[in-house]
């Protein structure tokens, strides 16, 4: 088992204040033992994101952002700026997801630069790489996902956190078998190590993660977590997620 379990909260556009209040009391409520491997960490929309960081203070879950600009500031309307994450001690930030390089054309350069500047403010980013279900027919799923590290992730950093989340697995009820994860998580984990010359490598599992396949994805794979969307505003489903794993 990895040293640390991250389960990462997507919580995307989907809950209002109300619901998100709710959701919170509940996770709250979640006791973590003492040895317990697990770290909760939340990512809401940036609205909610100042009304959560002030509902988490004292807690031990973890507060993360969606997205950032890759700028400081400046004339980028709608966007929202790294400074303001940290000001509300986000201490990750989710990056390049699917979402976002295909619905608002996020480039691997824009994602690269976006990962310095959140390293800059000492948050750190979970980059997302993943194939297409015609990529992973053809089998050129590797070729595609080394290449989105290495145009992503700078050389010779101490530590880097990937989410491997096939855009095929997002929302759609399939995942990849164990063995498939296995393999991207071990290529990732070497590219990075030995050809980017990264100390430290976490890879995390996300697309379509419930309480049902969550401990074997991770027991099978030997992933050091998971970006979850649908199952971690469900109450139910990421309560049983945590309680399962941090009593493993
Ligand atoms: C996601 O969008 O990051 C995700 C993993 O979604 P889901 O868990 O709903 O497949």
């Amino acid at each position: 088992m990895p040293e640390n379990i991250l389960i990462v909260s997507n919580w995307k556009m989907n809950l209002n204040l109300d619901n998100a209040t709710k959701l919170l009391d509940n996770l709250k409520k979640i006791k973590l033992g003492s040895k317990s491997k697990v770290l909760n960490i939340v990512c809401p929309q940036f609205l909610l994101i100042p009304y959560i960081s002030n509902l988490l203070s004292s807690t031990d879950i973890i507060l993360g952002g969606q997205d950032c600009h890759f700028e400081d500031f400046g004339s980028f309307t709608g966007d929202s700026s790294i400074q303001l994450l940290k000001h509300y001690k986000c201490e990750y930030v989710i990056l390049g997801h699917s979402e976002r390089r295909s619905q608002y054309g996020e480039t691997n350069l824009m994602i690269k630069k976006k990962c310095e500047i959140a390293r800059k403010n000492k948050i750190k980013p979970i980059v997302c790489v993943g194939e297409s279900i015609k990529l992973r027919k053809k089998g050129k799923h590797i070729d595609f996902i080394i290449n989105q590290l290495d145009e992503c992730i700078e050389k010779n950093l101490e530590n880097i956190i990937v989410a491997y989340e096939p855009i095929w697995s997002i929302g759609s009820g399939l995942i990849p078998s164990y063995d498939e994860i296995l393999e991207v998580k071990t290529k990732s984990m070497n590219f990075l190590k030995e050809r980017k010359g990264i100390k430290n490598v976490k890879i995390l599992y996300g697309g379509s993660v419930n309480s049902q396949n969550f401990n074997d994805i991770i027991q099978m794979s030997g992933v050091d977590g998971a970006l979850i969307g649908s199952a971690s505003i469900n109450i139910k489903e990421i309560t049983k997620i945590i309680l399962n794993v941090d009593f493993n």
